[in-house]
């Protein structure tokens, strides 16, 4: 009892320590993908992997651990026992074995098979779960509850399905050794009896050669059941260590150098770039940003100004041309350097859903009170933190919901500027906020800039007028450098864009915001 219980426990501290350990691999493993891996991977086959595919990896390690080795030796000796007691009874009832590894073999293909099927129910199940979590906003918007509802059921039926159709398969293998073995078992005891009975072998030979055949029963069944676990285990340990032993297309180059804060200047010089091995989205572009300017980018939409940018801190990698800080190709020092030196403040607010301290303190995670509140200030975001019921100790919920748009963009930039980066990427929001909020957020991203090199999608026109310089962009291609008042008078692209999109902030520009914006918006309905 006392040895049992120490064996149980062992088993499931091996058990438990390998998943745990496999799944903080994994997990590491995938974040060092670049951003171009999670645009083809749904977030709830990830998460699937983490949990489900890890689990049955679990299984399989302490089933196989436990009873593969103990079992195996029991097979071994029980059989040594009756071969030694009476060969030839022996052999009889080993005349059911070759059939019956056969079927062992192909019900485990078979499990290994049916179980891969259902890890891609069950990781489909998660990626229905976590999309209507996420999106329970335009759910409820569009009263598609009834649809979301239906949606998940089905996926959860089919996951039903698939699981059964691998117990129907699992379950089978002890039920056809138990008939195998039961034929051979009535041979033996008729053939064996009978010899007891001509007087050929003695009562005793043939209970102790019984005995031993009973006994090699339960381990060769439990064996039989242990290659369908082990099976589900492979499955599982393929996708899983497929997952983990990818390498990460960005990662530093060996012998990478570290980056030193910018001095001179950024260049693109004929960088081109593709999605995926699609067509190019980036034609050979060439520009250089001297250290301390801002440089906005225009053009339609579609025109690759988010690629351009993202190329910069490397999520993703140029395919033709290079990206040089000070004279150092980007690809040849650390990853790490060089995105310690960009601050990225973007649309779209990602926060945590945790506590705004913290997730001020994400852009330095050494950073002091005092220093948080420096930042938040600087951010204009300070009062409205300080009139929440907790301050800096409240919760702001999932990707922060308990805020509004502005406010969730002002703590967006106060990380940013904790971080003290000397090199700003900007998207500038469409997302119209109201005038005041507007105000503030345009207030500390203008602190934000100061003393930055800054490259900034824009979307206002006080923006484009501060610029030192304007890039327009169309279909992946540069089509215009220079300053506002250059470009108008070159009555080019930039003049076409600016008459579509900033010359109505202009003629608003006289009334108060808000009739201005509404002015803009009965223009462009016109
Ligand atoms: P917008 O002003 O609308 O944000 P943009 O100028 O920033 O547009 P990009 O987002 O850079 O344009 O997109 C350029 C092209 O690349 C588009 O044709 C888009 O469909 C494509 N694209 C963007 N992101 C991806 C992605 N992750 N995978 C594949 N194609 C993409």
């Amino acid at each position: 009892g006392f040895l049992s219980y120490t064996h149980n426990y062992q088993m499931s501290y091996i058990g438990n320590a390998t998943v745990t350990r496999l799944r903080d691999e994994l997990f590491a493993s995938i974040q060092r993908q670049p951003l171009s891996f999670f645009d083809g991977e749904a977030t709830g086959v990830l998460m699937s992997r983490l949990t489900y595919d890890v689990n049955l990896l679990q299984d399989a390690v302490t089933r196989v651990v436990t009873s593969f080795f103990k079992d195996t030796f029991t097979v071994i000796g029980l059989s040594a026992v009756i071969f030694y007691r009476e060969w030839r009874l022996a052999l009889m009832a080993m005349v059911v074995f070759p059939l019956a590894v056969l079927i062992i073999v192909y019900l485990g293909k078979r499990v290994r098979r049916i179980s891969h099927a259902t890890q891609v129910a069950n990781a489909y199940l998660y990626t229905v779960l976590q999309e209507s979590l996420i999106g329970q906003r335009i759910v409820k918007a569009f009263a598609r509850e009834d649809y979301e509802e239906e949606r998940f059921s089905r996926a959860n039926w089919d996951y039903f399905r698939i699981r059964m159709k691998l117990n129907a398969t699992r379950e089978l293998s002890p039920p056809i050794m138990e008939a195998l073995g039961s034929l051979g078992m009535a041979g033996i005891i008729f053939y064996g009896g009978y010899a007891v009975i001509q007087g050929t072998s003695t009562p005793g030979t043939f209970f102790s050669f019984l005995a031993a055949l009973l006994m090699l029963y339960q381990p060769v069944k439990s064996l039989s059941s242990v290659q369908n676990v082990f099976q589900e285990g492979l499955a599982a340990a393929v996708r899983v260590f497929g997952l983990m032993d990818r390498e990460p297309e960005i990662a530093d180059a060996p012998g990478a150098s570290t980056l030193l804060p910018l001095a001179q200047e950024i260049g693109y010089a004929g960088v081109s770039f593709a999605y995926d091995g699609r067509e190019n989205v980036l034609h050979d572009i060439s520009f250089t940003v001297r250290r301390g300017e801002v440089v906005a980018l225009v053009g339609p939409s579609g025109a690759g100004k988010s690629t351009l940018l993202n190329l910069l801190p490397r999520f993703y990698e140029a395919t033709g041309g290079a990206i040089m800080i000070d004279g150092h190709n980007i690809r040849a020092v650390t990853l790490a350097s060089l995105r310690g030196q960009i601050g990225v403040v973007t649309q779209q607010t990602i926060l945590f859903n945790d506590t705004v301290r913290h997730n001020i303190a994400y852009g330095r995670l050494t950073a002091t009170e005092a220093e948080i509140v420096q930042a938040l200030k600087d951010a204009h975001a300070h009062d409205f933190v300080m009139a929440m019921p907790q301050g800096l100790d409240t919760l702001i919920g999932e990707q922060g919901v308990r805020l509004s748009g502005g406010e969730r963009q002002r703590l967006a930039i106060a990380r940013a500027l904790l971080k003290d980066p000397p090199i700003l990427i900007l998207d500038e929001a469409t997302s119209s906020l109201d005038s005041e909020s507007e105000r503030e957020v345009q207030q500390a991203l203008d602190r934000l800039i100061i003393g930055r090199t800054t490259l900034v999608i824009a979307h206002r026109l006080s923006t484009v007028r501060n610029a030192d310089r304007i890039i327009a962009m169309e279909d992946g291609r540069i089509k215009e450098i220079g300053a506002h008042a250059e470009l108008l008078a070159a009555d080019g692209l930039y003049r076409r864009l600016y008459e579509m999109q900033f010359a109505r902030e202009e003629t608003a520009g006289s009334e108060t915001d808000e009739t201005g914006r509404q002015e803009a918006l009965k223009s462009s309905l016109k």
